[in-house]
């Protein structure tokens, strides 16, 4: 598979972006963010990078010297953001008082955490877009998971182009991987010899996601393409049946599903 060609078609179907926005591009790191980063500016787009300092010991250090490396070499700007300086805390710490108080898994604590922080810099940054390197994989993922839990509303926003453009205070979350296999962007990082880490996030572990991973080894990608594609056809009607209100969050100003966004919600239990 040509993952270029399918990240451009993927762009031009569902509008992603143009020429003339500044992209932000969510880096953790790993193959999926540094490849869609590589792929974006290739094509000619005004990328950048940003990278939350989760704090997770050398795995994050690493990650930070060779984020540092690759972007000064292809000339891509990259701004870190340091954990400890936005919350007091680092990842790890956060994760263990909302296992702790809320009994949250740390899949979720963490996703919703950086979900936060890179709203907040996208707009310090002033971006049109912020790109994340989710892929088919972890859209099939999130299909099947949500099933198992007898809750499809959960997957009534995913889309290549998360949310809507409109929301005030909300940078629009974009997703060029949507339908690309991660087996097909690990040849392309691996192709292109690119210096960064290929393991797994150290703190996953025991997590219904992990879990989920693992027995997907099994599908084949086209199965995935399915589940993934066959979602996307029922979701407009999820959405017309559902209509949900966004709030501005009372303590930050972020949009929020309820009156205090998840992150606020989070972050209270810390004090
Ligand atoms: P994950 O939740 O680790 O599967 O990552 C999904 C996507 O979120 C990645 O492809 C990145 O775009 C973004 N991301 C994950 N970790 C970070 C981080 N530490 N800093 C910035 N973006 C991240
Ligand atoms: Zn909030």
């Amino acid at each position: 598979m040509d993952i270029e060609k399918e990240v451009e078609r993927t762009i031009k179907d569902y509008g992603l972006m143009k020429k003339s926005d500044k992209i932000v591009v969510a880096l953790s790191g790993g193959k999926d963010s540094t490849s869609i980063l590589y792929i974006l500016h290739k094509l000619g787009y005004n990328v950048h990078g940003l990278l939350i300092d989760l704090y997770l010991g050398d795995w994050s250090k690493t990650h930070n010297e060779k984020m540092t490396k690759f972007c000064s070499s292809i000339g891509v700007p990259l701004t870190i953001v340091d954990l400890k300086k936005e919350l007091g805390q680092g990842i790890c710490f956060i994760k263990a008082v909302l296992k702790k108080q809320k009994n949250l898994t740390g899949c979720t604590v963490c996703g919703i955490t950086k979900r936060w922080v890179l709203n907040k810099w996208a707009k310090k940054l002033d971006a049109d877009k912020l790109v994340t390197g989710h892929n088919l994989d972890d859209e099939a993922q999130n299909v099947l998971m949500n099933f198992m839990k007898g809750n499809i509303l959960l997957g009534m926003n995913s889309s290549p182009a998360t949310g809507d453009e409109e929301i005030e205070g909300f940078v629009q979350r974009v997703k060029p991987f949507f339908f690309v296999p991660e087996s097909e962007i690990l040849n392309y990082a691996k192709k292109n010899n690119f210096d960064i880490l290929y393991d797994k996030c150290p703190c996953a572990f025991g997590t219904y996601r992990v879990e989920t991973r693992g027995w997907m080894k099994e599908l084949s990608d086209s199965d995935k393409k399915k589940i993934v594609q066959g979602f996307q056809k029922i979701i407009p009607r999820i959405r017309k049946e559902n209509p949900r209100e966004i709030f501005s969050c009372k303590h930050c100003g972020q949009p929020s599903r309820s009156e205090i966004c998840n992150a606020c919600k989070i972050f209270e239990c810390l004090h």
